[in-house]
């Protein structure tokens, strides 16, 4: 429904988008993630017609219209301060041809929807930045939009309410069928609410795809280190690494004179007095306990969520998935 073709962009002479080729399905959720400065608002900007591209084109099945608009919903949420959180939804029928009867229906309905209709007669202010971002996209809804553009939705949330934010929104967006793009640098909230998801470095997107595929077989290491934690060591170290069994039949394919690169995430240690790896670091890493290991020369991170290996003890490396050959 969306086909964005050779899209470029320049500030003065920066280039901050760099030919960027994807499409947009019906109904579909997209995001893109990025590191901040990579050009994701400018990409979001040109798509909702806010600015202007240099060169490249957008093409739609249908063009945005009054009735069918594109709606932008801002990282600050925008809402009206004077007006109540009933108002600040129902007001995008203002300028619209709708009856009383409907405008009172359709307000009710999301107010419901959204858990807002014990604040209807609030304002803003009153409200906490979770509700005054449902109310944002409420408003967004009403007027039922082709195209729902998200310009960092969770940047104004605590962590808490991030995870359950991110299960709201993407319940609503399949609930009211709206093709939506996203963009965002919090690529865990992305992962977990998308269809596809682009990754969108210094200009350049890079790679987009589905999340699992995004991240189990990113494009390059760039991809790759973007999403998360990385060890990469040459392949005649794999001798001291136990594999699960679906990664030996994989091994024996590699080149041998090819760097390995596996996630933090991807290796488990268990102690043994005589294993090749030793513990010379432990901390406490959010959620998870960073463990860094040496063995002989070199030095892997690895995650675990619980363990009480100490500074000094002796472990067995087993390594569980690869991610694709460093290019
Ligand atoms: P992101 O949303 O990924 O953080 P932006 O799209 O905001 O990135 O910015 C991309 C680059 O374009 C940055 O280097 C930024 O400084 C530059 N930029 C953004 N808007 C303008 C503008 N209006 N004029 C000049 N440079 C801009």
């Amino acid at each position: 429904m969306l086909v964005i073709k050779n899209l470029s962009k320049f500030y003065n002479k920066k280039n901050v988008l760099k030919d960027i080729n994807f499409q947009v399905k019906e109904e579909e959720f997209l995001s893109i993630i990025g590191p901040s400065g990579a050009g994701k608002s400018t990409l979001l900007r040109i798509i909702s017609n806010l600015e202007k591209q240099s060169s490249g084109e957008i093409l739609q099945r249908k063009k945005y219209s009054k009735e069918n608009p594109a709606i932008m919903v801002f990282q600050d949420f925008s809402l009206f301060p004077h007006m109540t959180i009933e108002d600040n939804i129902a007001y995008g029928l203002k300028m619209r041809k709708v009856s009383l009867e409907e405008k009172k229906e359709k307000t009710q309905y999301l107010l419901r929807w959204f858990d807002l209709e014990e604040k209807a007669k609030n304002y803003p202010t009153e409200l906490s930045a979770g509700q005054q971002q449902r109310v944002a996209i409420a408003r967004a809804l009403i007027v039922n939009p082709m195209l729902l553009l998200l310009d960092e939705p969770f940047a104004n949330l605590d962590k808490n309410l991030k995870m359950d934010t991110a299960l709201f929104i993407k319940k609503t967006q399949k609930e009211f069928g709206i093709t939506t793009i996203m963009v965002t640098h919090d690529q865990e909230e992305a992962f977990f609410i998308s269809d596809r998801v682009g990754i969108l470095i210094n200009g350049a997107l890079i790679q987009i795809d589905k999340p699992e595929i995004i991240y189990h077989q990113p494009v390059n290491l760039t991809a790759a280190q973007f999403l998360g934690q990385v060890n990469t060591i040459p392949f005649a170290y794999l001798s001291f690494f136990h594999f699960s069994s679906e990664l030996q039949a994989t091994i024996a394919t590699l080149d041998k004179t090819e760097h390995i690169s596996f996630r933090y995430e991807s290796v488990s240690i268990t102690p043994d007095i005589n294993g090749p790896g030793e513990v010379i670091e432990s901390l406490i890493w959010g959620k998870t306990i960073l463990y860094k290991i040496r063995i002989r020369d070199i030095i892997i991170g690895i995650y675990v969520l619980h363990s009480s290996l100490k500074v000094g003890d002796k472990v067995i490396p087993t390594l569980h998935q690869i991610i694709n050959k460093r290019k």
